[in-house]
């Protein structure tokens, strides 16, 4: 049983004040595995008061110290990565090649930023006046139990790099993740206070950043449930907020998509991260005279697919992150046989020979239609919907019609169709015949996916407020 009981403030690694203890699982074996001592109000208090103390000088650092910040930031979390992935997999369940890729995309969001910086400049002329990029003053970064680490460093990477100060909230559930990271950053040699981390329940630690005064800004990555709190409670006091949310994002098959490609394509994009991401595919969109090769192709694709063992290297899905997750995809697979839905592939319970791990059957239904509960509601988990439509016209319209609009994906061997089809959709991003993830472009949601956008200048710049000094000339 591990025992994590540090939380990182001003610059050291310090007992909560805290007293609660929170169960850590091996969710491939839903056992009880560690417990973490949660911080509280007073222990966030604290962060915030440290990192309001460091914000005067770290604003107005120079773009290369905090470049070589950056660097060695990154250097320490690299020298964690074999650590980091051993945690991803035994706390959050994900498969091992995808918990490789989680680790080290925790190092690259901060030499990712590095870089921005090394090309950005704070100031430019806008007609006679001197406009100055000026950083917001204390972050308060909130984030959610799949790929904790990624989105800790991610989170942190782009504030520090605008010259704010932070206190990071991860989630209570990736506490081993969270404690790989801490001791990587202290090793880091950052300034007293610039870089503060408080595990703690949302409604108490969160709290308290999203309703703070001196904190400037709210970059938030979860639930839109949650997130719509965090907007209210910020409201209040006018915070900046960057919200990351929810996605029911379709994969459009154009008639003239290759399916010995795109079927493994559509698949990879809605299993990805084991269903346990707010970008997976899960609107399968066809036309209707290929829905029957399709659907025909699917069922023998994901008869291959194994859901098990996170450790073994041929294992694409792991298990649900919780009993909760698990019994809320169980549910919304029950919800789709008595909407109606035609089950593909998959089903309730347990894929065979797991245990009581909370492993969930591949899922793939067909017969959807987009305002079945199943289409409409993220069920995060890996439960797909495969819609058919008659025209282009049509696909682009049932592809918006969602209350979000994070991602979307198109397939297609026409590279031209495919980017006309892309520019009608609502979404945040759209990746074309499996392109890959690009960190120099914005990422973030339309509609109820989000507010704001991360990666690259434009998540730097939503630490920054533009300030314009006019000049007479
Ligand atoms: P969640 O909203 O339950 O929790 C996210 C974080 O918010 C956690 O740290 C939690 O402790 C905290 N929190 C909870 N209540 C709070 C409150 N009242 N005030 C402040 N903070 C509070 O989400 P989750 O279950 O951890 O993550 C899954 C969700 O995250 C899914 O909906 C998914 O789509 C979304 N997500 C979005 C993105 C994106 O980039 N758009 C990425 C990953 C996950």
């Amino acid at each position: 049983m591990q025992r994590i009981n540090q939380i990182f403030i001003d610059g050291a690694l310090v007992t909560p004040h805290g007293t609660e203890l929170f169960d850590l699982y091996n969710p491939a074996k839903a056992e009880v595995i560690g417990q973490v001592q949660l911080a509280d109000a007073t222990d966030a208090e604290r962060a915030i008061a440290a990192a309001k103390r460091a914000f005067p000088a770290f604003s107005r650092s120079s773009k290369e110290s905090r470049i070589a910040l950056l660097r060695r930031m990154a250097a320490q979390v690299r020298a964690r990565v074999e650590d980091l992935t051993e945690a991803l997999v035994t706390e959050y369940g994900a498969p091992v090649s995808r918990a490789g890729w989680m680790a080290h995309h925790a190092v690259n969001v901060l030499e990712d930023a590095a870089n921005v910086l090394e090309n950005y400049s704070f100031t430019y002329r806008a007609g006679t006046a001197d406009v100055i990029m000026t950083p917001l003053g204390v972050a308060g970064l909130i984030t959610p139990w799949n790929s904790n680490a990624g989105f800790i460093c991610g989170k942190l990477a782009a504030a520090l790099a605008a010259g704010c100060t932070a206190v990071v909230k991860p989630s209570e559930m990736s506490a081993m993740q969270t404690q790989i990271v801490m001791e990587a950053l202290n090793a880091a040699d950052i300034p007293p206070g610039v870089v503060n981390i408080v595990t703690g329940r949302g409604e108490v630690v969160g709290a308290v950043l999203s309703s703070h005064p001196d904190i400037a800004k709210v970059s938030f990555t979860g639930s839109s449930a949650v997130g719509k709190g965090i907007l209210k409670a910020g409201a209040e006091t006018f915070k900046r907020i960057t919200l990351e949310l929810g996605g029911k994002s379709p994969a459009v098959v154009l008639d003239d998509a290759d399916l010995n490609v795109a079927v493994d394509q559509a698949l990879q994009a809605g299993f990805t991260n084991s269903g346990q991401a707010c970008i997976a595919g899960t609107r399968i969109l066809v036309p209707e005279h290929m829905a029957a090769n399709f659907a025909a192709r699917v069922k023998t694709a994901v008869a291959g697919i194994q859901s098990g063992d996170p450790h073994d290297p041929q294992t694409q899905i792991g298990p649900m992150v919780s009993q909760k997750q698990w019994e809320r995809v169980q549910r919304y697979i029950r919800l789709g046989q008595e909407e109606g839905a035609t089950l593909l592939a998959g089903g309730e319970g347990r894929p065979d020979g797991t245990g009581n791990g909370w492993f969930v059957r591949p899922t793939v239904f067909a017969d959807v239609h987009n305002d079945m509960t199943i289409a409409r509601e993220e069920i995060f988990g890996p439960v797909l919907s495969i819609i058919t439509y008659q025209t282009e016209e049509d696909a682009i319209r049932i592809a918006n019609d969602t209350l979000y609009g994070l991602q979307a994906y198109v397939l297609s061997s026409d590279l031209a169709r495919a980017q006309r089809v892309a520019s009608q959709l609502e979404a945040g991003r759209v990746a074309i015949n499996g392109a890959p993830h690009e960190p120099a472009a914005p990422f973030g949601g339309f509609k109820q996916s989000g507010i704001g956008r991360e990666y690259g200048k434009n998540g730097m710049e939503a630490f920054l407020e533009p300030k314009a000094v006019l000049v007479p000339r």
